[in-house]
């Protein structure tokens, strides 16, 4: 399962939210027999340089991630459980383990405080595997008899509000939540996005390619599958999913792009209640606001508006039959995972095992911390800071921050295409910037949420509920800066350019990512460099149209952004011309943010670094020097092994380049890497036209 961003919204509309790496959390394997050493963390010690993971007789400069990652890459195929399998991802399956021990403590302790109640139940209860089957598909036939005594179109809306509250993924006809005004960052406003989808994305049922024909084939199979398992004859199981098919359909041709939606003017379109009412005519908006039950508003920004007129178009072309099935299925799905293993099952085989590669379902016990994390992330999360996160490396993490901000200032000032105007405003930004390191200042108060030690999926339907209550009851409220958008023990880093804030939890603060007992060269390489990155992002093509308070305001001339999109079409060049897999190449444009974040990211750490040491006298170790100590750190942040069904499918969806690339794309366009390992010109990994951003 894909990590999903704790909103009502779909993912991509949190476009602001850039990470590092977005596919950390989506699944993890058993710990290889060769256990590393346990810290006093209580998780396994991994070196932020390791020696072993590198395969010295690949020549760096010919491919730098051979060299750096090649013993790591043969001795760490991707587990069966798993789609992809890298260092990010190794150190969040630590995490699991340690989380894991906590939340049995937490379930049988006999003493417990609220918060241990609430994350030993949810886990307990998750646990009981046995109560689980027992129950099979009973803890969805209230909603399903709900959707079965609508008697109207209208009728359904009210139905639909209240399912929705049970849905984060905006998977039930439309998504509504909140979102940050964008012409007021201080305020918050109701939003209603496009959704409906059982695939992972509209150009899954727009492309023409024979595999993604195949896929839709296999979707319709699995829908079927669901039905029969709802009780349907097989006849009437193959025409349901063949109307549930029909109205995607329609819904998904109208759906913006993912591409697109990265453009944040593209998703704002603030209206009126009536023209709402006005656009979307067959929708029974009254008695849908009233059981949804928002704080009152004026204003509505709907993202997507040609979606909501096809939506219209829909809901009167298809019966209110196709309809009810469309709605019965979706429920079904969105809690397949927690109902009996039949339901599990056929959604795994599905998703993981057809469509991303994996070949196995994860251990329960993991699937059980991953859902506690999302259900109750703020909570287990203090258990976890307690154990792992000390002051002093909150206090030298954040040192590392201020001095990749300090050497981004010094690269603004040099910038030879911005101009004298825009970089004063550049670095009026730079110094608003917020930086949060480790977890939150205050804790979310989830003592209204009501968790049962024998009612897994009534508690998951709690924890839902309250997220989704969470995020509409934001509406006309200011903005709490403060918040996460991430969990505590989550293994990833954002810049948010609506609260101009990087966030840097304690999870990705851990060895072998930031390693206190290892010198600067690679953790500047590594965790300086994804610092950088979320930096960047600040200033780049997304970050330009925030301004330091994070209103959708543009701050750069014309001329400014011409010079920029002149240098970034550099770098878009280079990596379409990558080839995934098969004869996919890279999406230079979907890439293109990110890319640059990446380089500029790299480029700012070595800066960093240099300054942070410029009093000292650096030593080679390890047969390395210290600047060949830096770019292995950087390379190793990344060592991964990739399906090749994942990497088809992250070349349409994900806007990072994979592992390779993230490493070689950038090195090639460092003079300082070529120096470090003395590569001449002509070899492959010095670029001949060297691409530079920041
Ligand atoms: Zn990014």
């Amino acid at each position: 399962m894909t990590f999903r961003v704790s909103s009502l919204l779909s993912c991509s509309a949190i476009l602001m939210l850039v990470m590092r790496f977005t596919a950390a959390a989506q699944s993890a394997p058993a710990p290889t027999s060769s256990a590393p050493p346990v810290s006093e963390t209580g998780l396994p010690y991994r070196p932020s340089l390791d020696i072993t993971a590198m395969d010295k007789s690949v020549d760096p400069c010919v491919d730098f991630y051979e060299y750096s990652c090649g013993g790591w890459k043969k001795s760490n195929p991707v587990p069966p459980d798993r789609t992809s399998w890298g260092r990010y991802a190794q150190l969040y399956e630590d995490n699991l383990a340690l989380l894991r021990s906590i939340l049995e403590r937490a379930a049988s302790a006999r003493q417990r405080d609220a918060v241990d109640q609430k994350i030993g139940d949810l886990y307990g209860s998750c646990m009981d595997e046995a109560t689980v089957n027992r129950r099979a598909a009973s803890p969805i036939q209230q909603q399903l008899e709900a959707v079965a005594g609508a008697k109207s179109m209208r009728a359904l809306a009210p139905v639909l509000a209240r399912l929705q509250m049970e849905d984060l993924n905006g998977e039930l006809m439309f998504g509504p939540g909140s979102i940050q005004d964008p012409d007021n960052s201080d305020q918050q406003i109701a939003a209603v996005d496009q959704g409906g989808l059982g695939l992972p994305d509209r150009d899954y049922y727009t492309n023409d390619d024979t595999k993604s024909k195949e896929n839709r084939a296999r979707y319709v199979e699995y829908v079927q599958k669901i039905f029969g398992m709802l009780g349907d004859s097989p006849a009437a199981a193959k025409a349901n999913a063949e109307a549930v098919m029909h109205i995607e359909m329609a819904l998904a041709k109208s759906s913006q792009t993912r591409t697109d939606r990265r453009d944040p003017y593209k998703i704002v379109h603030k209206m009126s209640r009536t023209d709402l009412a006005a656009l979307t005519p067959n929708f029974d908006w009254d008695s849908y606001w009233k059981a949804l039950n928002p704080p009152p508003f004026p204003i509505v920004n709907v993202l997507s508006p040609d979606f909501m007129k096809q939506l219209n178009t829909t809901l009167a072309a298809e019966s209110l039959e196709n309809w009810e099935n469309y709605l019965r299925f979706h429920i079904a799905n969105i809690h397949a995972q927690y109902l009996s293993s039949d339901f599990e099952t056929a959604h795994f085989e599905f998703y993981e095992k057809y469509l991303r590669g994996a070949q196995q379902q994860l251990p329960r016990w993991k699937r059980c911390v991953q859902l506690v994390d999302r259900g109750l992330g703020e909570a287990l999360g203090q258990a976890y800071v307690r154990q792992v996160f000390s002051p002093e490396l909150k206090a030298s993490t954040l040192k590392m921050v201020e001095g990749i901000e300090k050497a981004m200032e010094l690269r603004i000032n040099q910038l030879d295409w911005m101009s004298p105007t825009t970089k004063q405003q550049a670095i009026t930004k730079l110094h608003a910037i917020r930086n949060k390191i480790g977890y939150p200042d205050r804790w979310r108060d989830y003592s209204s949420v009501v968790i049962k030690p024998d009612d897994f999926a009534g508690n998951i339907r709690n924890t839902t509920v309250f997220e989704a209550r969470r995020q509409l009851n934001k509406i006309g409220v200011p903005v709490d800066r403060g918040e996460w958008l991430i969990t505590p023990p989550t293994v990833d880093a954002y810049y948010n350019p609506q609260v101009n804030d990087i966030n840097f939890p304690a999870g990705v603060l851990q060895p072998p990512l930031y390693d206190a007992k290892m010198d600067d060269a690679p953790n500047y390489g590594d965790t300086g460099g994804t610092i950088g990155h979320e930096l960047t992002h600040a200033f780049d093509d997304e970050g330009s149209q925030f301004d330091a308070k994070g209103n959708l305001k543009n701050w750069w001339t014309p001329e400014d952004q011409k010079k920029f999109e002149e240098r970034t079409k550099c770098v878009d060049d280079q990596y379409s011309q990558y080839v995934s897999v098969d004869d996919i190449h890279l999406n230079g444009k979907l890439t293109l943010g990110e890319n640059v974040a990446d380089l500029g990211g790299e480029i700012l750490a070595y800066i960093a670094w240099k300054d942070a040491n410029k009093d000292k006298k650096l030593e080679p170790a390890d047969g390395l020097s210290p600047e060949q100590r830096f770019f292995v750190g950087f390379a190793q942040w990344d060592c991964a092994n990739e399906r090749p069904e994942q990497l088809r499918e992250w070349a349409m969806t994900n806007p990072h380049s994979p592992a390779k690339y993230r490493i070689n794309g950038v090195v090639v366009n460092m003079p300082e890497f070529a120096g470090a390992f003395s590569c001449k010109k002509g070899q492959p990994m010095v670029s001949e036209k060297v691409c530079k951003v920041w």
